[in-house]
């Protein structure tokens, strides 16, 4: 046997291991790729994303595998990886999956191994999602037409609030004032037309509303991404004392079940069908539907309420 074949063979064998069988990264089943840099199995687009940061990336059943390279992967692997680069990851820290957008997966490996935020090794200054605190400028989507304005936002924990004000000084006042009670957050770059789209989905006494934000650095989104999510979790552990983090994690914030377009008629069944967008949430059950995919007005007035609320069931 050729040392291509046994060295083959042996990263084969190397897979089968519980720990290698998923993507270091995402969870992915069935990773098919490497980084002999890290020690790490990873799939086919977290491998793009390693191979970006310092190209020591390979396939395992394309390319030819040196011994020393197979000796290494060997005597690292997804375990010992974990075990060093998320000794100390925060609870409520999100760790992508595989079918979750490119900026989480890929501040998350940038996180993990680059920056080695989870090596549980004390940082200073102390990491931005981590204080409490946090503010910043976002691009916030207009509410009557379709562009991006820049827009003070500051969340804070102990007031478990996110405020946002209209000009970028804070004279005038906060434009709003969001409680982090009933607030999800989600990235959703193909709706709102950037690789770094955040919908901020929030109760406003009896209506939905949802903000369009995002930031051009791909380490800023990501870090108010995880500093609201800091701070929805502080919320569920002072709303739910009792709570277990299994039973909380997954409150913090979820991606919605289905989105997209569907034709309506109104109740008589009488009225013309209309384009809507609909959004199916697990939280309550509950199906909305809006009047546009970015709620984008069609009289000019109330163009953030949902058209309906009905529960799914
Ligand atoms: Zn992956």
């Amino acid at each position: 046997m050729s040392n291509h074949e046994r060295n083959k063979k042996m990263l084969l064998e190397l897979l089968k291991q519980p720990d290698n069988s998923r993507c270091a990264d995402c969870g992915a089943p069935d990773p098919d790729w490497a980084s002999y840099k890290l020690g790490v199995f990873v799939c086919l687009t977290c491998s793009g994303i390693h191979r970006s940061l310092y190209s020591r990336v390979k396939s395992i059943k394309l390319d030819f595998w040196e011994d020393e390279h197979v000796e290494f992967m060997k005597s690292n692997g997804n375990a010992s990886a974990q075990a060093m680069y998320e000794k100390a990851v925060p609870v409520y820290y999100y760790r992508p999956q595989e079918n979750d957008c490119v900026v989480l997966r890929e501040q998350w490996i940038r996180a993990k191994y680059e920056r080695e935020e989870f090596t549980g090794e004390t940082k200073y200054p102390p990491l931005s999602y981590t204080t409490g605190f946090y503010e910043g400028m976002l691009w916030k989507k207009g509410k009557e037409n379709t562009q991006f304005l820049k827009r003070k936002f500051v969340l804070s924990e102990r007031e478990f609030t996110l405020t946002y004000y209209n000009k970028e000084n804070e004279s005038k006042g906060p434009k709003a004032v969001i409680s982090i009670k009933d607030l999800n957050v989600t990235f959703q770059p193909e709706k709102i037309g950037h690789p770094h789209g955040m919908q901020i989905t929030y109760q406003d006494f009896d209506h939905i509303r949802n903000l369009y934000v995002y930031h051009e650095s791909p380490e800023e989104i990501v870090t108010w991404y995880n500093a609201i999510r800091a701070a929805r979790y502080a919320y569920l552990k002072t709303a739910y004392p009792t709570g277990s983090n299994e039973e909380l994690i997954p409150k913090i914030t979820r991606n919605y079940l289905k989105e997209g377009y569907m034709e309506k008629t109104g109740p008589l069944q009488k009225e013309p069908f209309k384009k809507r967008w609909f959004i199916l949430d697990s939280q309550n059950r509950k199906l909305f539907y809006f009047k546009g995919q970015l709620l984008k007005p069609t009289s000019g007035i109330k163009d953030e309420l949902p058209r309906g609320v009905s529960t799914a069931d």
